[in-house]
């Protein structure tokens, strides 16, 4: 392994993860589907994980393709240990390895606290928080057995939390979600330390308003899109491909030194734009 603090970081590159092979999970839709994409157009082999609609997975890998690089689409429940074990080991049979973990998969089931169900708490926590430990974990003992390939990267691991403005920002109405989201920082925060001295770099994408089926309801009418513009200084909606270009960035070396961050990619949701006026 080369320690040494004089390697300069590699010039930027059109294809910066050539040779990797990139899990996203929810990797069919939103979000998801935008990384996916823009894994595979910066060089690496991509497996898209979906739950549902194996269609929008399918018609994705053959765009992936298009790139020059190979992808395949696997179904997996990631609150499920057998299935999430499953995915990540057929992964090393097909692929070779795993290089990069995009931890996405994710829902909202939003209720006011008194009306929400312990099924709609525990469905939430499950996915968001639960899938994303049981995927790093899965990816983790594959990135600790095959360690650094210079040739490839200099890590021997990234991966990449999807958390949200609401690991931060409080969400009435959402308890679930804030919690999954506020969990997750934490997740990632500790993971990142513990890893760090095996050369596996942990971080996370805090996406603020993005447009995706997820908060169809916050854009899709004028109304609700100008109440949304309230919150945002940068004064428009994020679309998927900038959460994409973000996490190709964090895997990339050039970010190697970037270690237990969130990059919040938010149009500036982060700020308070409240106090922009008053307070
Ligand atoms: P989306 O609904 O388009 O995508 C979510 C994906 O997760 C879908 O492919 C869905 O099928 C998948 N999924 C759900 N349950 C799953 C399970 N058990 N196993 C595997 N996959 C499962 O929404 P999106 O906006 O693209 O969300 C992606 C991530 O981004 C989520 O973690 C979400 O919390 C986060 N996020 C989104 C926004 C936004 O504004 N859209 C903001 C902050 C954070």
């Amino acid at each position: 392994m080369n320690t040494s603090t004089h390697d300069a970081p590699p010039a930027f590159s059109a294809t910066p993860l050539k040779g990797q092979k990139a899990l996203v999970t929810g990797g069919n839709s939103g979000i998801g589907k935008a990384t996916a994409l823009a894994l595979g157009r910066a060089g690496a082999d991509v497996v898209v994980n979906y739950v549902s609609d194996q269609p929008a997975a399918e018609n994705l890998v053959k765009e992936i393709e298009g790139f020059g690089v190979r992808a395949y689409a696997h179904e997996a429940d990631v609150s499920r240990e057998d299935q999430v074990v499953d995915m990540v080991a057929r992964m090393v049979r097909e692929l070779g390895t795993i290089d990069i973990l995009i931890a996405n998969a994710g829902l909202q089931r939003d209720a006011p606290l008194t009306e929400m169900s312990l099924d709609a708490w525990n469905k939430v926590l499950g996915v968001n928080l639960t899938g994303q430990f049981l995927c790093a974990r899965e990816a983790v003992k594959e990135f600790r057995r095959r360690g650094v390939v210079p040739e490839v990267s200099r890590s021997a691991g990234k991966i990449v939390c999807m958390s949200s403005v609401h690991q931060l920002i409080p969400w009435a109405g959402h308890v679930n979600y804030a919690a999954s989201k506020g969990g997750v920082e934490m997740m990632m925060t500790t993971l990142a330390q513990e890893l760090a001295p095996q050369r596996i770099r942990v971080n996370a994408v805090a996406p603020g308003a993005i447009r995706t089926p997820i908060n169809r309801s916050a854009w899709e009418t004028k109304q609700a899109e100008a109440e949304l513009l309230r919150l945002i200084p940068y004064g428009r909606v994020g679309d998927p491909e900038d959460i994409g270009t973000a996490v190709v960035a964090l895997c990339s070396d050039q970010f190697d030194y970037v270690v237990g961050t969130t990059l919040y990619v938010d149009g500036g949701m982060t700020l308070f734009p409240g106090f922009a006026t008053g307070g």
